[in-house]
This record gives C-alpha cells, sequence and structure tokens, in this order.
C-alpha cells in the first residue's frame, strides 16, 4: 500500500449511502493522472484506479452501452466496504478517476487509439485500471497498455474473436482476435467463459478454438459446475499475470437483462460471484466490466446493479493480488 488511508479523504465511505456525488464504491474521485505536472503525476499515491469508458462506438446491434458507467457508478453506491472479510479500502488507495472518452468519439479507429493514449496515462503513473464500458471495443485500448503475452479471463456469451463485420476491423466482437494478433494476449493463457447461443455462421469463434484459447461453454459449466471452471481458470492461468474481462451478457438475461447482445440460458448472478471468487490469489492486474446498456436495463437497474457488484468483485481480486 502506498500510503496511510486518511479519513478525511474517504467522506463519501463515511456518509450515508445515498448521499454525495455518485463515484464507484463511494472512493474519492481525482483526476491526477490526467494532470501531468513536470514528469511527475500530482501528489496523491493511488494504486488502484476506477474508471469510466461512456464508449459504444463499437455495437453491431443494439446501442446504449455508452450509459453504462453512470448507471453503474450511481448504483455502486449500494455497495459496502467489506467483502466477505475483506476491506480493498484498507489494502489499497482507489480513487475514481473520472471517465476516458475519445476525442472523436464518432470516428471508431482513431476512437481506439485515443483511448489507447489516455491509457497509458493511467497505466504510465503506476495505477491498476478497473474499468466500466462501454461496449467491449474498450478491452483492446486498455490491453495495449499493460504488457505482452498476458493471461486472460473473460467471461462471456461470445468469444469476441470475429474477424471483420460489415467492411470494419474494428467492433465489439473482435477485441481479443485483435488482442492476440497484436501479442498482447497469449491464447494458450486465456480461458472463455459461458459460451452459448446462436450464430451467423457455425465457425465465427473459429479464431478461438484454431489459437488454442480455452474455451468453456455453458454446457461444459452445466455438466461440470462451478468447481470445474475455477479449476480449468487457474490451470490456465497459473502464476502469469492475467487480466479479467466481464461482459455482463454472460449472465442469463434474466439477471441482465440491460445488454446490447442477450443471449437467454447464461449464469446466475451468484454463480459468476462464486467462480470470481473461485480464483482469489491469481496474479490479476486490471480488470473490467462492459455492456452494460441503460436503455434496456428498465427493471429496477438491476444490470447496473449487478454490474456494480461485478465491478467491486474484481477491485477486491487486483486489492488482493497487489503485493
Ligand atoms: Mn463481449
Ligand atoms: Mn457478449
Amino acid at each position: 500500500m502506498s500510503q496511510t488511508i486518511e479519513k478525511s479523504a474517504h467522506t463519501n465511505m463515511f456518509a450515508p449511502r445515498y448521499t454525495q456525488i455518485p463515484t464507484f464504491m463511494r472512493v474519492p474521485h481525482s483526476v491526477a493522472p490526467f494532470r501531468e505536472i513536470g514528469g511527475c503525476f500530482a501528489d496523491t499515491l493511488i494504486d488502484i484506479g476506477l474508471i469510466g469508458v461512456p464508449f459504444d462506438g463499437g455495437v453491431t446491434n443494439r446501442p446504449g452501452a455508452r450509459h453504462g458507467p453512470r448507471a453503474v457508478r450511481d448504483m455502486s453506491s449500494l455497495i459496502r466496504a467489506t467483502n466477505n472479510g475483506f476491506n480493498p479500502h484498507e489494502k489499497a488507495n482507489i480513487y475514481d478517476l473520472g471517465d476516458v472518452f475519445p476525442e472523436h468519439p464518432f470516428e471508431l479507429s482513431e476512437s481506439l487509439d485515443s483511448l489507447t493514449e489516455q491509457f497509458k496515462k493511467i497505466t504510465d503513473a503506476g495505477i491498476i485500471p478497473v474499468s466500466c464500458g462501454g461496449d467491449h471495443s474498450i478491452t483492446l485500448p486498455i490491453l495495449r497498455n499493460l504488457g505482452k503475452g498476458l493471461a486472460l479471463i473473460h467471461f462471456d456469451a461470445h468469444c469476441d474473436t470475429g474477424g471483420d463485420y460489415l467492411g470494419s476491423k474494428w467492433h465489439h466482437g473482435t477485441p481479443f482476435k485483435h488482442a492476440i494478433d497484436e501479442g498482447l494476449i497469449n491464447p494458450h493463457k486465456a480461458i472463455q467463459i459461458g459460451i452459448r447461443g446462436t450464430l451467423n455462421d457455425p465457425d465465427q469463434w473459429k479464431f478461438s478454438f484454431d489459437s488454442g484459447i480455452t474455451v468453456i461453454t455453458m454446457e461444459d459449466f452445466e455438466d461440470f459446475g462451478y468447481s470445474y471452471v475455477i479449476t480449468k481458470i487457474k490451470e490456465v492461468v497459473g502464476d502469469s499475470p492475467v487480466y479479467i474481462s466481464f461482459d455482463v451478457d454472460c449472465l442469463d438475461p434474466v439477471y441482465a437483462p440491460g445488454t446490447g447482445t442477450p443471449e437467454i440460458g447464461g449464469f446466475t448472478s451468484r454463480e459468476a460471484l462464486r467462480m470470481l471468487a473461485g480464483i482469489e490469489g491469481l496474479n490479476v492486474i486490471g480488470g473490467d466490466v462492459v455492456e452494460v446498456c441503460p436503455p434496456f436495463d428498465t427493471h429496477d437497474q438491476i444490470t447496473a446493479l449487478t454490474g456494480a457488484a461485478i465491478m467491486y468483485e474484481i477491485l477486491c481480486l487486483v486489492a488482493k493480488a497487489i503485493k
């Protein structure tokens, strides 16, 4: 931990949860990484940054995930400080760094480059990113700043390793193909969990299988259960630095209706929480929750609440992994 956490710096944490400006998990807000002065970054030491990425320029069907970060911030006020006896705020200095968004959001490929540049400022400052999208295309710019040959734990109904779509190389159905092509992810240390649903082409996820990614379908999960999945994740990832990317459409639409590409027959919230808690001890170096789409989240904001809870689980895994 970088420094003693002052109670005064965490006013929101000690106020009633329905008060104050809603930052992620009620942590303090800081724009420190974006205030570059003479080559160093402000005076606050930040271990983990919670970051909103309100961008959905990569959506192929139902849009609206750009509204995800605000909705998740709001519902994250319901999250308390301690999680099964662990308080991440005692282990790390955690700040909400606000949103990163592209300079020209209607230029897709330029947007991904712009997000890459902005995340560089965060990672260059030594801050571990835990982000909230946005559609799944936002994961690639984050990964571009975390090194090469990383391990990956990817929860999703879709492999997101597709090819070009309607003439575009970039979209939310392809970030992990690019991440592997760019050498950011080692496919032999990557696992995709929750895969299911109809496809436009039976070979749509061919890249995942051909490149050596471990793919756990919902049928696998149903047959063997979450203990099997946890064992498999640990086996594939080992002690490598690993990034966790959680697309809320891995959950059944009953639990997460507010998403752009829902697929029936997914995980319960409880099963997802159990799998995340089960991988404690891995060398987690960042993560994200993506595809919360508030315009479709018409039932009590349940998807935003779920997104916040999953983001908090990932935050705890990241905090536990800090030496
Ligand atoms: Mn996805
Ligand atoms: Mn998906």
